[in-house]
């Protein structure tokens, strides 16, 4: 008997700040999908950020889901997957897919190239060159090498329909840091396919991220999951919420007496209200 749930759904948070409001959303949204369906719920720590990856933010985590009332199945973070991560970088650096690239943020910075959303987009400076073994560097992927091998892909977002993947306007993304065995985009995407992640529930923040996921995904021959990139929790300046800006942490609000389960009911009614 097949007993593999039809749809699998996750949320990935980064332990190195307190979850918001737009954390919660995200979760229940992820939660909520996968139980309508019968399907299976993960949480996955996302853990490979150095110090600034605490284990007591993820301890916090999990007391603020369960806050919240959902319940869900806890997959390996990925500081337990740094060799799965160091093996795929490995496979395209040895198919010249990949590159190493020694440049530090202030050379890229002072490059005379063109400029996206996130900066200076990565000329290809090092591509061909070989870096000494002694210096740091990061893997990078060969961004067009990988299109011209693979020709066009594209992915189901719910709310965008078919997107045509072209993730160009990044330049040659890092997909291994220089200080880290992986960068966010490489250990998403293996993981994601590792945990049989049917449907990927996240912000629309990070929906330019996802035409680097797919042509990794294509690369690994992996499956393609489906995608939801769901809007996002606004404060009352009509600001994005965000660790950094210090957004009211869950915890503070379960700490206070709060009743996670009515903050829990008014997100899925705010969620239905704006048809996200
Ligand atoms: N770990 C990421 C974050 O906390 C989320 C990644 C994802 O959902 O793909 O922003």
């Amino acid at each position: 008997m097949n007993t593999t749930p039809a749809l699998v759904t996750r949320f990935a948070p980064s332990p190195n700040g307190h979850l918001h409001m737009g954390h919660a959303f995200s979760a229940i949204y992820a939660h909520d999908l996968a139980k309508s369906a019968g399907g299976q719920f993960l949480l996955r720590i996302e853990d490979i950020d150095g110090p600034r990856s605490r284990p007591e933010y993820a301890d916090e985590f999990r007391r603020d889901l369960e806050w919240l009332g959902l319940e869900w199945e806890e997959v390996a973070p990925q500081s337990d997957r740094l060799e799965s991560y160091q093996d795929a970088a490995g496979r395209l650096l040895a198919t010249g897919l990949a590159y190493k690239c020694a440049c530090t943020r202030k050379d890229i910075e002072a490059l005379d190239a063109r400029k996206g959303d996130d900066g200076v987009i990565y000329p290809g400076t090092c591509k061909g060159r070989c870096a000494k073994s002694d210096e740091p560097a990061a893997t990078r992927l060969d961004v067009d090498k990988a299109m011209n091998d693979l020709g066009e892909l594209i992915w189901i977002d719910e709310e965008a329909g078919s997107v045509i993947a072209d993730p160009r306007e990044f330049g040659d993304v890092v997909i291994v840091r220089k200080d880290l065995p992986a960068s966010y985009h490489l250990a998403a995407t293996l993981d994601d396919a590792a945990d049989g992640v049917t449907v990927v529930t996240r912000g629309a923040d990070l929906f330019a991220a996802t035409h680097v996921h797919r042509i990794l995904q294509e690369l690994f021959e992996l499956p393609t999951p489906h995608y939801h990139h769901h809007d996002l929790l606004l404060d009352n300046d009509g600001q994005k919420l965000a660790k950094r800006r210090g957004s009211p942490a869950l915890a503070s609000r379960r700490e206070s007496g709060e009743d996670g389960l009515m903050l829990a009911e008014q997100l899925r009614l705010q969620q239905s209200l704006s048809g996200t």
